[in-house]
């Protein structure tokens, strides 16, 4: 009887859960509400503790060519005058063993679900069902209910459904919503060929086919951009605090959301020129209000685990969100494929456990270091960026794997409320320092 795995979300943090537990015995069904394609174009960055499970924990080695990824060289940092004040080179290779590499999120998504997918691969390939919203789950018995009422039985559930997670009401058994983080996000892309021809002074100045993160830093509002699809595609994701951006925060809850070009450039009007001329090339703008979870006291009941933004949605000033649902799906696949062998249905929440241990306080780290992230880049008055892009690096990306971590970590660290855990806990929304976040896209 093979062992049955629902993974509930079809998202980054979905698709790795089901490459990492790909096995003959594990039987993956994921299921997704959406009918997918409708990713909006923008660039993802992997930093190398992401990458390197990808190349050589899951040996996705065509990565690089097949999903068009572009190794990032290093930050650029401008201040709002246009004069380029840092400049942080990275050697990602040599010091972590991986490259931080740059996606166009359609191209990374696709890849992941090929790999989820294919018949190619070892172990039994999952299948996604598209169109397939869950209502709710019963956490003990592994049981979770479709919109059209269809009930499907799972040994473990992996709960992967996003920032609005329904699932984590279920785990925790209270609502516990993302918090505004006082951040929105603009995002869009452009064509390289668009802004040599139509914005000629930014492509002079920033050279948007080059491997480069550039960000242009004010007080309180940033663009950070880089390319995507070898050079060919732009791609910007500018961060203001909700209440200078000039539009309703309140209506920005999803991808979906459309922001205004006029507002847009109205928020930056205080950028460099040649800014100003690439951001007027903006046409399909997209428009995300931030928000981020306090660390959850466990992520786990019965024979569900959350994962990905459903446990820990973070700020994107490291560009962690993505990179940390993937050392999920790594944890998963390290100590359920341990198990393998005879893994049985009643072993599943102390495998959940040693998951979750092996996790907890590192991702809820990463978590307080993205909010940190977000601090003005300037004292105010001041045109000093102090900002230091590479600040949280070492301890981001120098992670070798779960069993490693756990070998570190004294056992049931996280049950309960720990010592540790309480001090991470950040305090209510008006301590969160004024917003302005770092690099990511
Ligand atoms: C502006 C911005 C920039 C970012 N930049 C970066 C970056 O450069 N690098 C990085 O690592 N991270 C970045 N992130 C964070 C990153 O995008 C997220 O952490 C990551 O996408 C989370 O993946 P996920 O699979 O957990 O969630 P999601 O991508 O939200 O996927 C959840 C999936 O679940 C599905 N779903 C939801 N509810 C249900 C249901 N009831 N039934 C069935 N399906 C359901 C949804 O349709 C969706 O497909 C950024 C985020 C933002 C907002």
């Amino acid at each position: 009887m093979p062992f049955r795995i629902i993974i509930v979300g079809g998202g980054i943090a979905g698709l790795a859960a089901a490459v990492a537990l790909r096995s003959p015995n594990h039987e993956i069904t994921i299921l997704e509400q959406s009918r997918l394609g409708t990713e909006i174009g923008a660039t993802i960055s992997l930093q190398p503790n992401a990458t390197r499970i990808l190349q050589q924990t899951w040996g996705l080695n065509h990565l690089l060519d097949h999903a068009k990824g572009t190794v990032d060289c290093g930050f650029r940092v401008y201040n709002v005058e246009g004069r380029l004040v840092n400049e942080v080179a990275l050697r990602s290779k040599t010091q972590y063993g991986a490259d931080r590499i740059m996606w166009h999120r359609q191209d990374l998504h696709t890849y992941l679900k090929d790999a989820a997918t294919t018949e190619e691969r070892d172990g039994i390939p999952a299948i996604l069902r598209t169109s397939s919203r869950i209502r709710n789950c019963d956490c003990q018995s592994g049981a979770v209910t479709l919109e059209n009422g269809e009930v499907l039985e799972a040994d473990l559930v992996i709960a992967a459904d996003g920032v609005h997670s329904a699932i984590r009401t279920s785990v925790l058994e209270e609502e516990v919503k993302p918090k505004p983080t006082g951040l929105s996000a603009y995002r869009f892309m452009v064509s390289t060929k668009t802004l040599e021809e139509h914005a000629p002074d930014f492509a002079a100045k920033i050279k948007p086919a080059e491997p480069y993160t550039p960000m242009i830093m004010a007080h309180d509002c940033r663009l950070i951009m880089g390319p995507a699809r070898n050079g060919d595609m732009y791609s910007v994701v500018g961060l203001v605090p909700d209440e200078r951006m000039n539009e309703d925060p309140d209506s920005a809850q999803s991808w979906i959301t459309k922001g205004d070009p006029k507002k847009m450039l109205e928020t930056y009007k205080d950028f460099p020129i040649w800014a100003k001329e690439m951001l007027k090339q903006a046409k399909n703008i997209g428009l995300w209000q931030l928000r981020d979870l306090d660390p959850l006291h466990t992520w786990n009941r019965g024979r569900v685990i959350l994962i990905g933004d459903a446990a820990h949605a973070m700020l994107p000033t490291q560009g962690q969100g993505a990179s940390q649902a993937i050392e999920d799906a790594e944890a998963l696949g390290a100590f359920f494929n341990d198990a393998e062998e005879n893994c049985m249905r009643d072993d599943v929440p102390d495998i959940l456990r040693r998951v979750i241990n092996a996790r907890h306080e590192r991702v809820s780290l990463i978590q307080k270091f993205s909010r940190d992230a977000a601090k003005p880049a300037t004292e105010n008055g001041s045109s000093e960026i102090k900002m230091r892009p590479g600040e949280f690096m070492d301890y981001n990306c120098l992670y070798r794997g779960a069993r490693e971590w756990e070998e570190r970590q004294p056992a049931e660290q996280v049950e309960g409320s720990s010592s540790t855990l309480d001090e991470l806990r950040l305090g209510p929304r008006e301590s969160v320092p004024t917003p302005i976040a770092t690099p990511s896209a």
